[in-house]
């Protein structure tokens, strides 16, 4: 290694194609630095200052030519590579500055020990910052700085890492004379402590302070010129004087890690807070949705389950005609009736437990001054039994109370409470539909199910309900109960057989009545609730989609709005990684975050709608896993193309980005 040369350029081009042409910002540059000097580079505008610097800074690559640093040739290195190079080697201090927002001096400073992989030390950022001076300035933001202070601040970033090169991009062009002169007072400090630098300027009065002077034209070294007398600057700031501590080494992992990739994207999260806000407010809504109707249909689907056992499993139900094919209602010549007489045969069948006949219809009820319209059901006596409706206060009527047509009735909890409030409804005299009944017993609770509440009706004797109140000669359905599963099918055949013969019905009309099992009707309905869960699902899905799509949407704008962020991380040593785990890991914390509010919320929402409409909801484990994990997924997916956009970016093109 040839100690006399830190840089060597060797014949080094570069050209930019503007469309059909090529703007040759530099043509076939070669230029050595020793180390330890501090060089101005100087040249009208156009003339390739720039271009040269960030050539030297990895910020840019040439097309042609070679760069050797500190003897080795970096022109084939890759980008991750060039990344660690600007970050240990290379100090730039910018003419913008180029500090983030709403941190520290402090953390700023600290900045490029994130891509470093270095632990953080406080202290070493602290000192940096006394060595410019900012002693009593750590810990304001950015924007409580004045221009001066700023550029002191990101020189204290550009030595934080210890870098043997100070690349400097005018870096007075945007300070009143005053604060000029402190800032090359602090370069040619530098300067005197070993550091080598390269400035770009286009004042005589700032490359004054340099010992070396290279003048461009068109892309050209024009002229070279070592100043003997040497820097202008002899009075050095009083803190460098004194303290003129060694910048010594210290080593880390050469890599960030994910406990700072989290704080960088806590930062933006935080620093954004409306814009983040918004972005979880999609997500927390599309979860909140996807847990409430999930909870809706899993409660609907318990509930109807509950209900069905509660039917017992040895039902059978027969009725009248299947009155509707597909969906349109037949002529009622093809329906056939259900008589009371039918009844008594059926319960006469082998193995036919008990029957109960019911016909339904609605009444006003009325007691004393208070009315409420309600279900009336006539039942069979075994109705309690089969039914689980043995009454809690009371009893059930009999036998004999049915054949003589007893104006008698039981009432459900809702009747009873609308009727006689805290008063004992046991004896009491109601009317409905202008007949008395003696109440004589009330039903047990059971609740509501998804389609009506199961306690707002009334039930009196099957007899008494056909012939004196609904006025029906027929019955609406008859439950039979079998004396055991094995003989279901048997008797569901022995059933139809029955009915066929005492109706006297062909081949063509015997589907004018229909025998049920109860298993059937379980099954279908377990099936359609499956649906509609699955459907309610989707709908809330397809919110939660629309969610990522406003998260992707918003990470887009802010990779946009954040292009020159990105610029000056790469330039201070981030690799396309680095920013793109950051990038991915804040959509992730964003939509994780909106996700687990989300399912509070729906988690509320559903307790709310049992609470107001009494339905049945169940927030269950899987439902929450599930919009969990979607939520975090909707942010890997979402995040991934702002993210990846964000890693593409090229630094200087980045950096000049208005
Ligand atoms: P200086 O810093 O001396 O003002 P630059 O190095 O910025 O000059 O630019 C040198 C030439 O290259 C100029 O003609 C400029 O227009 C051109 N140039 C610089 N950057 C780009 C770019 N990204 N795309 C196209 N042309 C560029």
């Amino acid at each position: 290694m040839d100690h006399n040369k830190i840089i060597e350029l060797t014949n080094v081009s570069r050209t930019y194609s503007m469309g059909k042409f090529g703007v040759a910002a530099l043509r076939s540059v070669s230029l050595t630095v020793a180390p330890g000097e501090f060089t101005a580079i100087m040249g009208p505008s156009g003339s390739g200052k720039s271009t040269l610097l960030h050539l030297l800074g990895f910020l840019d690559r040439p097309d042609s030519g070679r760069y050797a640093l500190n003897g080795k040739d970096t022109t084939t290195l890759d980008e991750g590579r060039l990344a660690s190079l600007r970050n240990n080697m290379i100090g730039f201090v910018f003419q913008q500055f180029h500090l983030l927002p709403r941190i520290s001096a402090l953390e700023n400073t600290e900045l490029p020990l994130v891509y470093a992989g270095k632990r953080h030390l406080k202290e070493k950022a602290a000192q940096r910052l006394k060595e410019v001076g900012l002693a009593d300035r750590m810990t304001h933001r950015s924007n409580e700085l004045s221009g001066g202070e700023q550029q002191r601040v990101a020189i204290a970033r550009a030595l934080i890492n210890d870098p043997p090169i100070i690349l400097a991009d005018e870096p007075t062009g945007n300070l009143d004379s005053k604060s000029q002169n402190e800032i090359m007072d602090i370069l040619v400090a530098l300067n005197r402590r070993g550091k080598t630098i390269i400035m770009v300027t286009h004042e005589e009065e700032v490359a004054e302070y340099a010992r070396r002077v290279i003048r461009m034209r068109d892309g050209k070294i024009i002229s070279d010129e070592v100043k003997t007398p040497g820097n202008k600057g002899e009075k050095l700031p009083a803190v460098l004087r004194q303290e003129d501590a060694p910048l010594t080494e210290y080593t880390g992992r050469g890599r960030a890690d994910l406990g700072d990739h989290f704080r960088q994207a806590f930062w933006s999260i935080f620093s954004h807070k409306m814009r983040s806000a918004l972005s979880m407010l999609g997500i927390l809504i599309g979860v909140a949705a996807v847990i409430a109707m999930l909870a809706l249909g899993e409660g609907a689907k318990e509930s109807i389950s509950q209900t069905l056992a509660s039917l017992g499993s040895n039902l059978l139900t027969l009725r009248p005609g299947s009155q509707k094919l597909h969906g349109v209602a037949m002529d009622s010549g093809s329906v056939t009736r259900i008589t009371l007489g039918d009844v008594d045969a059926v319960a006469k069948l082998d193995n036919v437990k008990r029957v109960s006949p019911s016909v339904q219809g609605r009444a006003q009820a009325v007691y004393l001054n208070r009315n409420w319209s309600t279900q009336v059901q006539g039942a069979g006596v075994n109705y309690a039994e089969m039914r689980a409706s043995v009454p809690t206060v009371g009893r059930f009527f009999t036998e004999d109370e049915i054949r003589s047509r007893q104006r008698v009735a039981l009432i459900g909890t809702t009747v009873a409470r609308e009727l006689f409030g805290d008063n004992d409804p046991l004896e009491a005299m109601i009317k409905m539909n202008r007949i008395n009944f003696k109440v004589i017993g009330v039903l047990p609770s059971k609740g509501a199910n998804m389609w009506r509440d199961q306690d707002d009706v009334v039930i009196i004797p099957v007899s008494t309900a056909m012939y004196r109140m609904l006025g029906k000669q027929y019955v609406d359905s008859v439950d039979i109960e079998v004396s055991g599963p094995s003989f279901m099918d048997g008797t569901e055949k022995a059933i139809r057989d029955l009915i066929k013969k005492r109706h006297r019905l062909t081949k063509e009309n015997d589907d004018s009545f229909e025998v049920r099992n109860m298993a059937d009707i379980q099954a279908s309905l377990a099936k359609t609730t499956e649906t509609m869960t699955w459907l309610l699902g989707s709908i809330a899905g397809i919110s939660l989609l629309v969610g990522g799509i406003g998260i992707m949407n918003i990470m887009l704008v802010s990779v946009t709005e954040r292009t020159r962020e990105i610029g000056l991380r790469k330039a201070i040593g981030a690799r396309g990684s680095d920013i793109m785990t950051q990038f991915l890991i804040e959509s992730v914390v964003m939509t994780f975050t909106g996700g687990a509010i989300g399912v509070m919320f729906g988690a509320g929402i559903a307790a709310a709608m049992s609470a107001a409409a009494g339905w049945a909801v169940r927030v269950s484990m899987a439902s929450v896993l599930l919009a969990t994990l979607f939520s975090i997924a909707v942010g890997m997916i979402f995040g991934l193309w702002p993210a990846r956009q964000a890693a593409r970016l090229d630094p200087i093109t980045a950096l000049r980005y208005e």
